[in-house]
């Protein structure tokens, strides 16, 4: 049979039964899957340090000479190490390789290695212990990079090199390109194997970048492609029509009056829903502009036609928040629903999901709310009519799209409250219907917004003290920490990128005030405020950590939530009446006017300050953009302003692409939808136009095949 990307990597010699079990443990089956477990990070060892300079604790490249015979020293117990000291022009360091005694003849007095391991120092002495190791022949090249690979035990990394060089030469012999060869031109883009080849082993740092580019832009191109396939045959596959108007009962059991904004949308999602094909929608609306009532309005339509609803949020605290307000105001309408979280005790979740497939129609539970346990403990529906996510983003979507994928006759809604620009809506949403609500529910005051700096220190902390006094409840946000320690296994691409194409870092240098380390914020926060309840909140905390402790701020246990990210979209905490943001100038305009929508929620008179820069403060532009927030309160004027200033790479981050990763998602697995935000814009209108040509992909099997698998893959996610 001949040997393709779907062959087992057991065709790959000295792969057998326990090596391939090793890289099951890695999701990598086949041979494609191999070459797809793309490095984490690369070895640096290109660049070479003189010893004198070697830091402390961390691996570098050192070009030695051997200075003298190794020598091999026995231990009792068989075990044994080999000793020889080598040298550069800076200084000299002894070298340690334990129970690899036939090393002895490589290291001849005299010959040249290029080593790469950590310097350890103990007084003036220098020492690498089993540093790895490399000939140096004068005139031939070594390669700069080397591949750092996830691991797993039972594999190394020179084995996963081996594998994945030996993989690539088995299917060499596919020398065609999946992407259409005026793309490739037009886009400037390298050819697959090219980019295959150098992701792994570099000849270059130029052509890392160059093979990275071409495979991010295949993942947003597949990517694209796929889903609008996905979609297509979703709308050919037909829906339960849902006709029955809900409004003549909704409306008398809400205590507001619906807003123009929200009586349109509602409109919209019905006039969908009474059709027999899938509804494919979104809901964008700012924070607090109410779009509950309007997934309320669209779940009341569904039961009230037979059907069954489900609504999906992100995170248990938001589910819980949803089961206690829904569960209210359907109660009045008799109609019961249930909620299914990570928590919920698994007798508990049986009875639910019995209920949920239960063909008798008296005790059918037509409603269940909950997080993605609603996908991970196989729930089902007996008369499946509308499935609703809040709060999801183009790309968390993975898990509604699985959602949907298993009740491919239900109408999908889906709620975001990142206000995208229209022009960018189109790249996030281009499968999805848009309605927007624009503008608030009459009665709420303004946010009160003011930007300070660091000399207005003291009043701020008075003021957070009064406002505590008072009653009220504070969030303060700090920028996102760098949480990996420096260099500690190798660069990672996007600083080899920096490195190589300057980027504007250098320039950003100059301005950036010192960070507020979010930890030691806290530290000193508890210190001048001993007498205030202080929690901290961060993204590397558990999600039952983090639930815990935003449940303890929703209680009013805790004053004040010190935070890295906005970490709980959509949390509602009436109570909390000041939003300060630390280091202002780092966020973009609509992540600001995001967290500025966590307060003024309630009665209380609500302020968000801005601390802009430290001691430094900051430059005009910043100055300028942060003075945006005190005059626009419209979360769609300020992302239009936010685009134009910065470029779409921030919303692009904001829709979520951490929730790819958070859900073990393999659609992308180099591409980072904020950063390579270009590539994706350009990505997707090539998607688009190719598909308007060519429908079924017939000009490119290749690449209909790769979309296809690509979506293949994700099918394993939600099971
Ligand atoms: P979001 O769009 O952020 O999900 P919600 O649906 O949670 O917003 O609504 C925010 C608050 O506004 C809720 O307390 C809700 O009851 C209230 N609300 C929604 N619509 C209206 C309205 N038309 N008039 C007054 N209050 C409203
Ligand atoms: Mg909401």
């Amino acid at each position: 049979m001949a040997i393709t990307a779907e062959s087992p990597i057991t065709v790959i010699p000295g792969v057998g039964a326990v090596k391939s079990a090793a890289y099951a443990k890695l999701g990598v089956l086949t041979l494609g899957d191999l070459i797809q477990h793309y490095p984490r990070v690369y070895e640096n060892r290109g660049e070479i340090t003189p010893l004198s300079d070697a830091p402390e604790g961390v691996k570098r490249a050192f070009l030695l000479t051997v200075g003298t015979a190794a020598k091999a020293v026995r231990l009792r117990s068989h075990k044994s190490f080999l000793k020889f000291r080598a040298f550069d022009e800076s200084g000299s360091c002894e070298i340690v390789f334990f129970n690899q005694d036939f090393l002895q003849k490589v290291f001849t007095v005299g010959s040249v290695f290029r080593f790469y391991g950590k310097v350890e120092r103990s007084g003036k002495k220098l020492s690498l212990s089993a540093p790895a190791f490399e000939p140096w022949i004068e005139g031939v090249a070594l390669p700069p990079l080397y591949p750092v690979y996830r691991l797993t035990d039972g594999l190394s990394q020179k084995q996963i090199a081996k594998d994945v060089k030996t993989a690539l030469d088995l299917l060499s012999t596919e020398v065609d390109d999946p992407l259409p060869t005026d793309l490739l031109v037009k886009r400037n883009l390298c050819t697959l194997p090219y980019a295959e080849r150098n992701i792994h082993a570099p000849e270059t740092a130029e052509a890392l970048m160059a093979a990275r580019r071409r495979l991010v832009y295949d993942e947003f191109f597949c990517f694209a492609l796929g889903s609008a396939t996905v979609c297509r045959n979703r709308r050919q596959s037909g829906a339960h029509p849902c006709p029955i108007d809900p409004m003549p009962r909704l409306l008398p059991a809400l205590p507001f009056r619906l807003t123009d904004a929200q009586t349109r949308a509602i409109g919209e999602i019905l006039s969908d829903m009474k059709k027999d094909i899938p509804m494919n929608r979104i809901l964008v609306g700012d924070v607090g502009s109410g779009k509950t009532v309007c997934a309320a309005a669209a779940m009341l339509a569904a039961v009230l036609s037979g059907r069954q609803a489900a609504l999906m949020a992100p995170t248990e605290i938001l589910a819980r928040q949803h089961y206690a307000d829904l569960s209210e105001l359907f109660g009045k309408f008799g109609i019961s629903c249930g909620l299914l979280i990570g928590a919920t005790p698994a007798g508990e979740k049986k009875k639910i999901r019995a209920a949920l497939t239960d063909p008798d129609p008296a005790r059918r539970l037509p409603i269940v709310i909950g997080t993605h346990a609603l996908l991970s403990d196989g729930v089902e529906f007996y008369a499946p009519g509308l499935i609703v996510t809040d709060e999801q983003h183009r790309f968390g979507a993975r898990q509604r799209a699985a959602l949907a994928e298993k009740n491919a006759h239900a109408h999908v809604l889906v709620m975001s409250a990142t206000p995208i620009p229209r022009s960018l809506a189109l790249v996030l949403y281009g499968d999805l219907d848009v309605s927007r609500i624009d503008g608030m529910p009459p009665g709420r005051s303004r946010v009160d917004t003011y930007v300070v700096d660091e000399s207005y220190r003291a009043r701020v902390d008075d003021f957070i003290r009064r406002l505590t006094d008072e009653g009220g409840q504070v969030y303060i946000v700090c920028p996102a920490i760098e949480e990996t320690p420096p260099d500690e296994e190798g660069v990672t691409l996007s600083e080899i990128g920096e490195s190589l194409f300057g980027g504007d870092a250098e320039e950003n240098e100059a301005q950036k005030p010192p960070l507020h380390a979010a930890v030691d914020y806290c530290k000193e926060l508890r210190e001048r405020m001993p007498d205030r309840t202080v929690a901290f909140l961060h993204g590397k905390m558990k999600s039952a950590e983090k639930d815990t402790v935003m449940r303890e701020f929703a209680d009013g246990k805790i004053q004040i939530l010190v935070s890295t990210t906005v970490i709980e979209v959509g949390v509602n905490v009436p109570n909390a009446c000041l939003m300060l943001v630390e280091n202002a100038e780092r966020f973009g305009l609509s992540q600001l006017h995001q967290l500025r929508g966590r307060v003024g929620r309630g009665s209380r008179k609500s302020y968000c300050i801005l601390v802009a820069g430290g001691e430094g403060g900051i430059g005009e532009t910043s100055r300028r953009r942060l003075d945006v927030m005190r005059s626009t309160y419209d979360g769609f004027s300020i992302a239009e302003q936010d685009l134009a200033a910065r470029g779409p790479g921030d919303f692009l981050a904001l829709s979520g692409n951490g929730a790819i990763r958070q859900s073990g998602g393999l659609a992308f697995r180099l591409a980072d939808a904020g950063e390579d935000s270009d590539l994706l814009v350009t990505a997707t209108g090539d998607a688009k136009n190719l598909l308007a040509a060519d429908p079924e992909l017939a000009s490119a099997p290749l690449l209909r095949e790769r979309v296809e698998r690509m979506f293949t893959l994700e099918e394993g996610i939600a099971n």
